[in-house]
């Protein structure tokens, strides 16, 4: 079983189909993607997005909102890239990196709800400011809404948020449930700005993509309240007994009010990895995705397995090579929830070459020369369509670290 992050998109029937390329086994000539044909070319905003895997907020957002507070954002900017350098992290989307301080809920005693994240039924309230897009958040639940459900205090950008709306931060975010409505409510009925509008965080027919002009962790709150919001709707009844659950500890969790049996946020972890093989890397591509992509395999952890035991079987599910289990290195990890993965990113070197693909999950999967891909990166022309996810995926972190790595090898 793969993961297939378009999964969503393809819902919205938003992708084309991609293209079947001849070509399969591990072949000389399919070593190089410069063989496969021609690939229709995508811009960056279209760049991203592939396997199941990681992706999200465009850089360029982030340099569109450092234009509007140039020396603080520069400074912080700087600070980060220091840090994620240090820590060896990846300013991949939907991280926080620690901006966002869940805790405990406050109890019923403190909370104060003022500052309300809404959703409706899986889109967010947004508006453009300037060159990008915040946020819209609400100060006073609706009557008879749902109860809101604590999602954390923030600091940076979304203090900043809270200290434009005039709510205490320490109040922290509340996501705010809309989606039993019969229909969105307005701009007018929530008492916010004319320019409000509701939209799913991921829409991709619309360009600019609102993913792409939200700052990093106005994005991830954003992903965090809808997914809050999947699963209180998901788990309105109890499991064991049938009885109806109510958000318990500010909806940190659900209780069942018959049995009192309690009920908790679950994460579905899944894997994407990198095998390698000298100066080759191993991509592949799903005949859904966009034209020319091509990324990490990746797959969902089953039950009773461990993540090496992942890595090894969902490449010799999807590929027929053959990972070493004892080179299989952790790089970073990256929160996904549409509705509720967490995506672990590993590098693995192969043991053999040969490529048997798995029709029914993949359309292709290929070797790729580094120099390819490095000359395919530099320069659209020369990729002749190829692409990879965006830069601020786990997938395209994968594959630049890798590069390096080759080049510092040399
Ligand atoms: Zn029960």
């Amino acid at each position: 079983m793969d993961v297939d992050y378009e999964d969503d998109a393809l819902e919205e029937g938003a992708r084309p189909a991609g293209r079947r390329m001849k070509g399969r086994g591990g072949e000389e000539d399919d070593r190089y993607a410069g063989k496969a044909g021609k690939f229709e070319r995508l811009d960056d905003d279209d760049a991203w997005g592939l396997s199941r895997d990681a992706n999200g907020q465009s850089r360029r957002s982030c340099i569109r909102h450092n234009r509007m507070f140039p020396w603080r954002h520069v400074l912080r900017v700087a600070c980060l890239a220091a840090l994620s350098a240090s820590a060896g992290l990846a300013s991949v989307a939907f991280n926080t990196q620690g901006r966002l301080q869940r805790g405990k809920a406050p109890t019923t005693a403190t909370a104060k709800a003022s500052c309300l994240v809404p959703v409706y039924q899986g889109m967010s309230l947004l508006q453009q400011v300037g060159d990008h897009m915040e946020p819209v958040l609400l100060t006073a639940p609706l009557p008879g809404g749902e109860a809101p459900v604590w999602l954390g205090r923030g600091e940076g950008d979304l203090r900043e948020l809270q200290e434009k709306l005039g709510v205490d931060p320490m109040d922290g975010f509340w996501m705010l449930d809309l989606s039993p409505l019969p229909s969105a409510p307005s701009a007018a009925v929530l008492g916010v700005s004319s320019s409000a509008r509701w939209a799913k965080l991921r829409d991709r027919r619309a360009v600019p993509a609102p993913l792409d002009l939200l700052a990093p962790d106005c994005a991830a709150l954003l992903a965090l309240a809808n997914g809050m919001a999947q699963w209180h709707r998901g788990v309105r009844f109890c499991a064991k007994c049938g009885g109806p659950t109510e958000a318990h500890r500010g909806g940190l969790n659900r209780r069942c009010s018959a049995c009192g049996s309690r009920f908790r946020p679950r994460v579905d972890p899944a894997m994407i990895v990198l095998v390698t093989r000298g100066e080759r890397c191993l991509l592949g591509r799903k005949a859904v995705w966009p034209p020319g992509r091509f990324s990490a395999l990746s797959g969902f952890v089953e039950l009773g397995e461990s993540l090496e035991e992942c890595v090894v079987r969902e490449v010799r599910e999807e590929s027929g090579v053959a990972v070493d289990a004892a080179s299989i290195r952790f790089v970073a990890s990256q929160p996904w929830l549409f509705p509720r993965s967490l995506l672990l990113g590993f590098t693995a070197q192969a043991e053999n070459e040969r490529i048997e693909v798995d029709q029914e999950e993949m359309e292709d999967v290929r070797w790729f020369e580094a120099s390819y891909l490095r000359a395919a990166l530099a320069d659209k022309d020369a990729a002749d369509g190829f692409n990879i996810p965006s830069k601020t995926s786990l997938a395209h972190r994968l594959i630049t670290g890798w590069l390096k790595d080759v080049e510092q090898q040399r």
